[in-house]
């Protein structure tokens, strides 16, 4: 039942089962002095008027507490006779409980009880623990986890609750012990005591993430790979004749980076940040020229089929006059036509191929693949990322890019296995997207407004939320929001397209391939066009109930307009009532265009959970630790683990045993490879 409910099968789990609060047991109160503003409180004193009132279901059993100041009542609506039986009228009890009113009277039911004389010492913290439904039916309640703790740790010996922190991190971080940490974070005798503990364990669960970081880490850079010795013709080139535009000074360092790495000897294992429009594309681009210089072939990979085209189109426009191949090979590439691909990329003829998963099929073999790019890489996990690998008795190096701004102590815990390179300088010359709020109150206008562009020859987004938990209701309000365009834009006139994640994907695909290529003048849409397309003619981007979108989202909404030569809006609609902080939310995304300020402020706003998918990987379960508070913990474990592993990198000398057990109980390799 606890295994199935919260996971916990054994004491060790017993002992991981943190409480969320604490009672403050500490203080007795003067009955008097009990009201709805104190939530619990702690009385003691005299039991009288013990006795049943009603009958048969709704029986319950009522008594009375005084002290010197005033009375209280109990109740009991279940249990009544048993709690009849151990209640004596006349005694002392300390009794602690929720206060509720009723009638003008205040009462506490199911208190917890216990007698009391004056030699009785106040229990101090109490914890809270979670429970679930499922259990307190079953009469395991919060009060079940208390004693069954706390009989643990009357039973256990420090000795029970071996160390796993090597002695010299204990002391130079000043850490208490494992068995101090454990029996304070459920018993805190101080307030000092609780915060020593806690500060210990979330080290700890730290710690042993950053551990395992560095050893993935050590692993990728003790990889051989193959070593890009020059830089030829084909990028020279480029370079010299080809390149439309001068690189920014962001690009140049990126490009130099990947340079040295794909030198070195060693596989390149490299996460490319840069914020939508920075430019990433073109690093791609040179970085596969390099990697034909030297004889390899090189892939770039998309999430979508979108992507790929979009891909294969302005790459193959940068290098049509070079002579070089390119070609795309989708699932929808079929029959003759992939045949041929096929054996240009096994005979090695076919130098650079853009794709899609199709790429990491089976019966797609490389002649010799030095390089794979793979863009927007949190849809591919680590195992296709190795199937890559497998096609050649060497990995080819790895680009991973991401529009995804990760604030630094994100991308620690989770990229921290790969180098990190960030293009933070747009392109000169480009113009700020406007960025405006409107209420629902105001729709007209912004409709007005949004017209009066399409009639300039632009085209527009119009996006909604759809949030799994109330889908249905999102997917009505789409729907009607759809109808509604349609009478705004009159139809005859002006061509809608919609798109959304309920569609069959080629029925999605063909939609949006009308926006694409200027055939529709308006895309109804859900956040399913987030990632990566490029419409240069889009210049507005309306954000309906923008309030419920997390501002990472909004950012990488907005990024799909300012492509063009035009002034480019953004409008985020909101209903006519707001809170306080989707106010500030919104407020933020009108105050700055910079990905990197807005990911730390929504990290700081919602926590990590949600925000990159990483919920299901395990990753970000942390018990205690918070990534966004415990910055500072962070950094010092990230510290601590490098230095551990640069003098014991796996984990051999005799005080790193139990870490290393500890690392293998975790069993969570596997999520953790799933992330990069
Ligand atoms: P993203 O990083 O979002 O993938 P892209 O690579 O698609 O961005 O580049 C966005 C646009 O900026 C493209 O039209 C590209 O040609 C242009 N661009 C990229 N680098 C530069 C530069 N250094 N100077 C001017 N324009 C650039
Ligand atoms: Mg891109």
């Amino acid at each position: 039942m606890l295994r199935k409910e919260l996971e916990i099968s054994t004491y060790e789990d017993l002992l991981h089962h943190y409480p969320y609060r604490y009672f403050d047991r500490t203080q007795l109160m003067a009955i008097k002095d009990v009201n709805e503003q104190c939530e619990y409180a702690q009385v003691a004193g005299t039991l009288i008027n013990i006795g049943e009132e009603g009958v048969g279901r709704k029986s319950r059993l009522v008594a009375t507490l005084f002290d010197e100041t005033g009375r209280i009542e109990l109740l009991w609506f279940q249990g009544a006779q048993w709690m009849k039986k151990t209640l004596r009228e006349g005694d002392q009890y300390i009794v602690f409980g929720k206060v509720s009113a009723f009638n003008g009277n205040y009462n506490i039911a199911h208190p917890e009880i216990e007698p009391w004389n004056t030699e009785t010492s106040i229990p101090g913290k109490q914890p809270v623990y979670s429970t679930t439904e499922k259990l307190r039916l079953k009469g395991i309640t919060n009060r079940s986890f208390a004693k069954l703790t706390q009989y643990l740790f009357e039973k256990i010996k420090p000795g029970d609750i071996p160390e796993v922190l090597p002695v010299d991190i204990l002391r130079h971080y000043n850490l208490c012990s494992r068995y101090n940490a454990l029996r304070w974070l459920h018993f805190p005798d101080t307030d000092e005591h609780e915060q020593v503990a806690r500060f210990r364990m979330k080290w700890e669960e730290l710690f042993i993430s950053q551990l395992m970081i560095a050893r993935l880490r050590l692993q990728h850079t003790a990889q051989r790979g193959w070593k890009f010795e020059r830089v030829g013709e084909h990028f020279n080139e480029f370079f010299r004749l080809h390149l439309p535009f001068d690189l920014t000074g962001a690009q140049k360092r990126v490009l130099k980076e990947i340079r040295q790495d794909t030198g070195s000897g060693k596989q390149m294992n490299r996460l490319l940040q840069g914020d939508v429009g920075s430019g990433k594309t073109i690093v791609a681009v040179m970085s596969m020229l390099l990697a034909l210089d030297n004889g390899f072939q090189a892939c770039i990979m998309a999430p979508t089929e979108i992507l790929a085209q979009q891909h294969y189109f302005s790459i193959s426009e940068l290098l049509a006059d070079m002579g070089i191949g390119v070609r795309l090979l989708t699932g929808n590439v079929k029959g003759k036509v992939r045949k041929e691909i096929l054996g240009e990329l096994a005979d090695g003829s076919l130098k650079i191929v853009v794709g899609t998963h199709a790429l990491i099929e089976e019966s797609v073999q490389f002649k010799n693949l030095g390089l794979a790019v793979i863009d927007e890489q949190h849809r591919f996990g680590v195992g296709q990322r190795a199937r890559l690998w497998k096609k050649n008795e060497m990995p080819p190096h790895v680009l991973v890019m991401t529009a995804t701004p990760i604030p630094r102590t994100l991308a620690m815990t989770l990229y921290g296995d790969l180098e990190v390179s960030v293009i933070d300088e747009l392109p000169p010359g480009r113009k700020e997207i406007k960025t405006v709020t409107r209420k629902d109150a105001g729709r007209m206008k912004v409709m007005e407004f949004v017209r009066s562009e399409v009639d300039k020859g632009r085209q527009a987004y119009i996006v909604y939320p759809l949030i799994e938990e109330s889908e249905k209701l999102d997917y009505e309000s789409l729907m009607a929001g759809y109808e509604q365009v349609k009478i705004w834009f009159n139809e005859n006139k002006y061509k809608i397209a919609m798109v959304h994640g309920r569609q069959e994907s080629g029925e999605r695909e063909r939609n949006m391939q009308r926006f694409v290529k200027g055939e529709a003048d308006v895309l109804v849409a859900t956040t399913v066009i987030e990632v990566g397309v490029n419409v240069p003619n889009a210049s507005v981007m309306l954000i309906e109930s923008a309030e419920r979108f997390g501002l990472s989202q909004m950012h990488q909404l907005r990024g799909r307009v300012g492509r063009g030569a035009d002034q480019s809006y953004c409008i985020l609609l909101t209903g006519n009532k707001t809170s306080e902080e989707s106010y500030k939310r919104i407020q933020i995304m009108v105050s700055t265009t910079d990905g990197f300020k807005i990911a730390e402020q929504d990290l700081a706003l919602r926590g990590p959970g949600d925000m990159y998918g990483t919920k299901q990987s395990g990753i970000l379960k942390f018990k205690l630790a918070d990534i966004v508070l415990d910055g500072p913990i962070l950094e010092q474990t990230r510290q601590a683990a490098l230095q551990l592993l640069t003098h014991d990198p796996r984990l051999d000398q005799p005080q790193h045993q139990s870490l290393k057990y500890m690392l293998s109980q975790q069993g969570r390799e596997s999520h953790w490879g799933k992330i990069s």
